[in-house]
């Protein structure tokens, strides 16, 4: 068996990827299976995960839920879990620091291996992919290219080569992941990516700014509702 676990934050990024990974061709094949993977860690956006579940069920492939409650205490200074606001503006700003989750992309790679490390039987096989994509690497170090290299040898060495790590979208900006989930027909209603986890979304977080910006790049309508739809064009 080829096992194919796509880390998944129930964004769109991440939406993206499990639909793109769904129909590789390698994955049609008999003897390959598709695991989505979440992680319950406190976020603030913790809606997220219902429509992560949506996004599994859409691609017809199991979605498992890995509660990390400690997570919490180890970001206490992180917007994203802590007491502290989400800020406004875009994520070139310095205060988008605020959004940092202390060790969060190693913590889930390092579940991701074990999740599925797991399951292996004999001969088995596994790749893990998660979503990074260039938009991220101004801010967040754990997506960057360097990350993702050193994160695969690691993995690599863990299992004796059975797990791999893929990072399909590193290259590419939220608007060129949009014209792919056109193609492979996205539903990106049932997608968050507000950090501030509200419905309508708020408009202003920089991650809010950055996915209108890129529906604006792909000339789709982002179907989802904002209390703001109008603020991230300010200092384009
Ligand atoms: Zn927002």
């Amino acid at each position: 068996m080829k096992y194919h676990c796509v880390i998944l934050s129930g964004g769109m990024d991440s939406a993206t990827l499990l639909h793109h990974v769904a129909w590789l061709d390698e994955v049609q094949e008999y003897g390959s299976k598709v695991l989505a993977l979440s992680f319950d860690y406190g976020q603030r956006h913790v809606k997220e995960l219902e429509y992560a579940a949506a996004q599994a069920a859409d691609c017809g492939v199991s979605h498992t839920i890995i509660p990390l409650g400690f997570l919490t205490a180890l970001a206490p200074k992180s917007a994203l879990t802590g007491d502290v606001a989400v800020p406004e503006g875009h994520y070139a700003a310095d205060n988008m620091k605020l959004t940092v989750v202390p060790g969060r992309n190693t913590i889930f790679l390092a579940l991701a291996l074990a999740f599925v490390e797991g399951q292996l039987e004999e001969g088995d096989t596994a790749t893990i992919y998660y979503g990074a994509h260039a938009g991220d690497h101004t801010i967040y170090p754990d997506c960057r290219l360097n990350f993702a290299v050193g994160m695969d040898l690691a993995i690599r060495t863990a299992t004796e080569e059975r797990i791999k790590l893929v990072v399909p979208y590193q290259h590419m900006d939220k608007g060129d992941i949009l014209d792919e989930g056109r193609s492979l027909s996205v539903d990106y209603s049932k997608t968050m990516t507000c950090y501030a986890g509200t419905v309508p979304a708020c408009g202003k977080c920089g991650s809010c700014s950055e996915r209108l910006i890129g529906f604006d790049k792909a000339r789709m309508t982002d179907p989802l509702e904002y209390a703001d739809r109008e603020y991230y064009k300010q200092n384009l």
